[in-house]
């Protein structure tokens, strides 16, 4: 049995935190295989190493004096190396960085020693074996990932070793040189560790007892989910719940390999499972809610628009012509509507609105600005009749004017649209009605 256990970057920004951590490693012999982020936040105003390497490379890469900079980095790991009583020296690895960054080695490289470092400190800590990522995470030569590779690579040489500690975020191009995954790119190779290593589970530990049903900067306190499914945690994601990096639920995905959000600050909670598929109700009719401001949408009549085939096509070109991607389209006999991201939208506007005239020549185009999306996501809701009357209901009392509704054909989720400054109103008024009506 084994299992990946990835720690974010609060849970090691300090000594205390690195503590933390070693402890709950060494609980159990099965926690084999270690992925690093690098040092994040200690207190609410500190910068995470992560952003100190970003500002510290741009001094370098415009020529400016940045070893204060790098110092201050120097500063945040000998920190950490000297509370946990380490005889490891970094000196020669920061000689290394600072050669580099002279050299302008790149905005990636840069990026990914804070991986690397903190992965040589917890390396030297647990003693278990460092594995460079930049020796078995690959890159392809346009920038995607190659899992083919790293999969084939990663699988042979973990399988060589009984415990290892892979940093997280980066690996490296054909060429050798180092490229990282979109930010909080840890996520995404601890599931690309717990997949070569076919683990029985990959653990996500961060700073909060597991994936909430709702934001908590709109609901107080909110409720952690037990369970969730890895298509609804999709669909909660894309609309802007964070707590794992989207991209990380691929890898486990393929394998039906478990993820289990863990607090590091709170070991004993059980924290959220991320499944393929289960049995376990959901204690509430949806797990969870969330949602995005900032959309527009395109509203667009035709008569006797019904009876034109093609008609949804060309208006839909002419966004794509512009490369604009859209997020819904709910239609009705004359009306066509598209919903997009305004910051995407705006500056192609006029270009978009004069190409679905060329392309689809419709009656009139309207375009409603700043409104918001959410998604009531649940695979409860299948089985339970009345979901849709009662968030309608709970949105009338609450003096919500819908703009939209879009119930997803796999009845997961239903996509509510209201006006930006509705947005909180509305996920107090759905989290009220399914859940604390339910306490
Ligand atoms: N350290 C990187 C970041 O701040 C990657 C990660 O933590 O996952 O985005």
């Amino acid at each position: 049995m084994s299992k990946v256990v990835k720690f974010g970057g609060s849970s090691l920004a300090s000594a205390e935190q690195f503590e933390k951590a070693g402890k709950i490693i060494r609980a159990e012999k099965e926690r084999r295989y270690v992925v690093p982020s690098a040092p994040g936040k200690r207190y609410s105003k500190d910068t995470k190493v992560t952003d100190m390497l970003y500002q510290c490379y741009g001094l370098a890469e415009s020529g400016k004096d940045f070893r204060e900079k790098l110092d201050s980095i120097k500063a945040r790991y000998q920190e950490i190396v000297d509370g946990l009583s380490l005889s490891l020296s970094l000196e020669d690895e920061f000689k290394i960085i600072e050669k580099n960054f002279q050299e302008k080695a790149g905005e990636n490289y840069a990026a990914s020693r804070g991986e690397y470092l903190n992965g040589i400190i917890m390396a030297c800590y647990l003693e278990y074996e460092f594995i460079d990522a930049a020796e078995v995470i690959f890159f392809e030569e346009n920038g995607d990932f190659d899992a083919d590779r790293t999969n084939k690579v990663l699988a042979a040489r973990l399988n060589e070793c009984k415990n290892a500690v892979i940093p997280g975020f980066y690996g490296s191009l054909p060429d050798g040189t180092v490229k990282t995954f979109s930010r909080g790119g840890s996520d995404i190779t601890g599931s690309i560790v717990a997949k070569a290593v076919q683990a029985d589970v990959y653990e996500n530990w961060t700073d909060v007892s597991g994936f909430l049903i709702a934001d908590p900067r709109i609901i107080l306190n909110p409720e952690v989910i037990d369970t969730i499914t890895y298509r609804e945690l999709r669909e909660l994601s894309y609309m802007g719940a964070t707590v794992l990096h989207e991209d990380a639920i691929f890898p486990v995905r393929q394998q039906g390999i478990p993820i289990n959000i863990r607090n590091t600050n709170a070991p004993e909670d059980r924290g959220t499972w991320i499944v393929g598929s289960t049995c376990q109700k959901s204690r509430y009719v949806i797990t969870g809610i969330a949602g995005k401001k900032g959309f527009c949408a395109i509203n667009i009549e035709k008569d006797m628009m019904n009876s034109e085939i093609g008609f949804g096509r060309k208006v839909l070109q002419a966004f794509e012509e512009n490369g604009i991607s859209f997020e819904h389209s709910p239609s009705g006999i004359d009306t066509f509507t598209v919903f997009v991201h305004q910051d995407e939208f705006m500056d192609k506007e006029q270009k978009v609105v004069a190409g679905i005239h060329r392309l689809a020549n419709p009656d009139t185009i309207e375009i409603e600005s700043d409104l918001a999306l959410l998604a009531v996501v649940g695979r409860g809701m299948k089985s339970t009749r009345g979901t849709a009357g009662r968030i309608f209901s709970a949105l009338a009392h609450a003096n919500i004017n819908v703009k939209m509704i879009d119930q997803g054909s796999s009845e997961l989720n239903i996509i509510i649209g209201v006006a930006n400054s509705d947005f909180e109103a509305a996920i107090k008024a759905i989290y009220d009605i399914f859940v604390i009506s339910q306490l």
